[in-house]
């Protein structure tokens, strides 16, 4: 069994987009408990590289390295792209917490999301992939323009397991164009 009924979200994602293969060094961004990493895991193999962040502590999976760290925090993102070096796919799973107040959560979700396009940006080899979720909003589409420019395809994907809760939906980008950009390049 997996920890989180996310889980089935990245496997439907997977299935749908072919994200991680075999050998693939991931990223998985606000990653506790743990779900999309188990998920990760088995697709990356033995041969694979999986790491985790989240503000929560993980615990340990097989394989699967975790940092707890707040991904707003520059420190925390520089740190962890020295650790990982290049990147095949960055996950971001990240939410808020929640307050109710529709416009509160858009903007600190499409917030998160921005953390994690800009780690990408920084870890993703060119070809890698890229997927983040966001609940649907008003910044949504400045978000997607951006990511638009730096991928081949870019889809928004609204995976079963998540119908429920019907403002969320994932940014799927596909084959990134260039390669990463670091401070003092
Ligand atoms: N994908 C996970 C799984 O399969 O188990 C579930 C992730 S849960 C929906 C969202 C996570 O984002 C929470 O664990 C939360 O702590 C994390 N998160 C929110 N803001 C964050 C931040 N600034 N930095 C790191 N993690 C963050």
């Amino acid at each position: 069994g997996y920890r989180s009924r996310a889980a089935y979200k990245l496997k439907q994602l997977n299935e749908e987009s072919h994200l991680v293969e075999r050998g693939d060094t991931v990223v998985d961004l606000g990653a506790a408990p743990g779900g999309w990493l188990q998920v990760a895991a088995e697709l990356a193999g033995d041969e694979g590289t999986v790491v985790g962040v989240d503000l929560q502590r993980i615990k340990d999976i097989d394989g699967v390295e975790t940092v707890r760290g707040d991904m707003t925090d520059e420190d925390v993102r520089t740190d962890l792209v020295e650790r990982v070096g290049e990147a095949d796919v960055v996950l971001s799973d990240m939410a808020p917490n929640m307050t109710g107040e529709y416009n509160l959560d858009h903007a600190r979700s499409v917030h998160l999301a921005r953390q994690a396009f800009e780690t990408s940006m920084a870890v993703l080899a060119p070809g890698g992939d890229f997927v983040a979720k966001v609940f649907d909003g008003p910044d949504l589409a400045d978000l997607k323009a951006a990511v638009e420019r730096e991928f081949r395809y870019v889809r928004e994907v609204r995976p079963e397991a998540s119908r429920k809760e019907s403002s969320e939906l994932y940014l799927v980008a596909k084959r990134r164009l260039t390669a990463p950009v670091r401070e003092g390049d």
